[in-house]
């Protein structure tokens, strides 16, 4: 049968995080402990050589007959008994031992010596050794004093012991602390997982509202926060938008449908077929033009719109567009002028802007009454070309001025909705938004009762 393994990078980062850090503490530990070790072993025998040597220089005597021999008045067992069991040879420089002392177990004489400290196996035991070369007149030999390593391998292994023991006690301690602590830190995550998983489109209102502080966790909580108030945003304004435009085509369509049906009740002469008919036929240009600007503000949106960026020369262009609109304005009797200085040009998307002037001039002379007058200028700023579109119409109360370029915002009062010159409140929110994908401006001024003056700030680019 084949086991799933499950590999480290599977498991939760709680996990992940716990191990490393024992991992870590683990390492740690283990190099502590043998530096501990051998920090202590050499401190110990430093100590055990210097009680050796300690022995050495005071055992040994010249005798009245010139011969080297143990010091008698200094006992060696209650020597032995402050600094532990030695074992002290003096031996010949062939290695036949002339006499011994000591309070160490049996120990044999260890030769070949060596002069300085060495440590010594015999059997399971182990010696420490201090081996010196001895002469008065013409006697020479070796003193060699022999400690029991017993008390040192005896605290060294409760060391080990200790190391053994506590040391994975110390790691099972932390490694529950450490799980704990990352559970903590993890917690907030965890959070903005499961509120992430409640939050659909139709419920937008969960936050993750992180209290603590704001560290790299806080941080993202925040931006989670954020990201989500810009998304409710961004979705109630496609939900006001899809509401707004199905009741702006609901109107047109029952205005319609409520025709259809007066005319139908009763049989009518041919003429009041036509008039219907032709009533029918503004009501669809209406709807047409709608549902054109309804896809073009899509298409905007989306950024869909195939931009292609141009030099143009602001007074051929206008000009262009001035003609277009002046036949209706011609209707109204209203002067249409032009002050645009030559040789100004900026840069731009050609469909874009006709659309953009297009919808403006419209505007002007829609709101203009008769006989009244529209006027063109185009001036070069510093880093801009402004261009002014300024009526003599009815002018916009300030109180409508902030919300002009919101879609579907009309000012109401005497023109209704589906009567008089007003659409449906669309143009002007193209208009920013086209001025906006062109990096630039779209102001308002406007005086009741003087006129308004819509201005285009377009950034002069270099090509
Ligand atoms: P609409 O298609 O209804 O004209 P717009 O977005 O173009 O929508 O205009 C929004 C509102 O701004 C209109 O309801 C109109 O009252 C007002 N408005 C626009 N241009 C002018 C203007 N030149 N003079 C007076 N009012 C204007």
């Amino acid at each position: 049968m084949k086991k799933s393994r499950i590999r480290p990078s599977q498991l939760p980062l709680q996990y992940r995080l716990t191990l490393w850090y024992l991992l870590t503490l683990g390492v740690i530990l283990l190099l502590f402990a043998i530096f501990l070790y051998l920090q202590l072993r050499a401190n110990l025998l430093k100590q055990l050589d210097a009680s050796l040597q300690l022995v050495a220089t005071q055992m040994l005597v010249v005798d009245e007959e010139g011969q080297l021999a143990f010091q008698d008045a200094l006992s060696l067992p209650e020597r032995a008994a402050a600094e532990g069991d030695f074992a002290v040879y003096l031996a010949g420089e062939d290695g036949q031992v002339w006499d011994r002392a000591g309070t160490a177990v049996l120990t044999p004489l260890f030769w070949p010596p060596q002069p300085d400290p060495a440590t010594y196996f015999s059997g399971d035991d182990n010696w420490r050794v201090l081996s010196q070369p001895i002469r008065a007149g013409d006697t020479a030999g070796w003193l060699q004093v022999i400690g029991d390593m017993d008390p040192v391998n005896d605290v060294l292994d409760s060391l080990l012991t200790l190391m053994f023991v506590g040391g994975p006690l110390v790691l099972v301690l932390a490694g529950i602390g450490g799980f704990f602590m990352a559970g903590r830190a993890l917690h907030p995550i965890d959070r903005m997982t499961r509120t992430a998983q409640t939050i659909t489109a139709s419920d937008l209102n969960q936050r993750i509202a992180y209290e603590g502080p704001a560290d790299e966790v806080g941080r993202l909580a925040q931006t989670f926060d954020t990201m989500l108030d810009r998304l409710q945003t961004a979705f109630e304004r496609e939900r006001q938008f899809t509401g707004d435009a199905a009741h702006e085509l609901r109107t047109p369509l029952a205005a319609l449908k409520g025709r259809i049906g007066v005319t139908l009740s009763q049989s009518r002469p041919p003429q009041a077929y036509v008039e219907t008919l032709q009533e029918m036929e503004q009501q669809v240009d209406r709807l047409i033009r709608l549902s054109g600007d309804l896809l073009f503000m899509a298409r905007l949106d989306q950024g869909r719109m195939a931009r292609t960026m141009e030099r143009i020369d602001v007074g051929d262009f206008l000009g262009a567009v001035v003609d277009q609109i002046r036949p209706l304005a011609a209707a109204k009797s209203i002067t249409l002028t032009e002050d645009i200085p030559a040789g100004l040009t900026l840069h731009g998307d050609m469909d874009l802007l006709i659309r953009l002037f297009l919808n403006l001039l419209d505007n002007a002379v829609k709101y203009t009454p008769g006989h009244g007058r529209i006027a063109i200028t185009a001036q070069k700023t510093e880093t801009a070309v402004a261009i002014a579109i300024s009526d003599s119409g009815p002018g916009i109360p300030p109180e409508h001025l902030p919300h002009l370029f919101e879609r579907f915002y009309r000012v109401e009062g005497s023109r209704g909705r589906g009567a008089g010159p007003g659409g449906a409140g669309l143009g002007l929110a193209i208009a920013h938004e086209i001025v906006r994908k062109h990096d630039g401006r779209l102001t308002v001024h406007s005086e009741v009762g003087q006129g308004t003056t819509f201005t285009i700030h377009l950034p002069v680019t270099q090509i």
